[in-house]
């Protein structure tokens, strides 16, 4: 486990962009934390630093996007579905959750055991005005 403090969203975004880097195709990583705490300005730095160039914003009126990159890339924000996955589509999750693409989830503890092959675990916490802590969890 890793933890950081970042001054401001800049400085998440760099360190978001330092922790693609040991991404591939495949890999999931979770990222938790409270309203503005700043998983969507993560998701960003990490998107840019895998290619991503057209804007990284919260989903809001779908749970996901999907971003062409150097690797397609995921954003997953299940915060919509926090009343549980009853009567939502079984399938819901799929075509972000491909074999070929990186995947970003916000809000992941909704999606119980649905989400494998998680790569990072991010926690994201406010710490005082711009200030934020982030614990990084790596696959071990
Ligand atoms: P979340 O997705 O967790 O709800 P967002 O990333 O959408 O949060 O929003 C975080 C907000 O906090 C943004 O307006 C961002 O500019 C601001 N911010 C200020 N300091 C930081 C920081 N150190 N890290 C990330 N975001 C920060
Ligand atoms: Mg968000």
């Amino acid at each position: 486990m890793e933890r950081h403090v970042t001054d401001n969203a800049e400085a998440t975004e760099r360190l978001a962009a330092g922790l693609a880097a040991s991404l591939r195709a495949g890999d999931v990583v979770l990222v938790s934390g409270d309203l503005g705490a700043g998983k969507t300005t993560f998701v960003r730095g990490a998107a840019r630093a895998l290619g991503v160039i057209e804007p990284v914003t919260s989903p809001t009126f779908t749970i996901g996007q999907r971003y062409a990159g150097d690797v397609p890339v995921s954003h997953l924000d299940l915060y919509r579905l926090a009343g549980g996955f009853d009567g939502e589509d079984p399938g819901l999750l799929e075509d972000y959750l491909t074999p070929d693409a990186i995947v970003f989830v916000e809000w992941p503890d909704v999606a119980g055991g649905e989400l494998d092959r998680v790569a990072l675990r991010v926690q994201m916490s406010h710490a005082g005005g711009d200030r934020r802590d982030v614990l990084v969890d790596a696959r071990t």
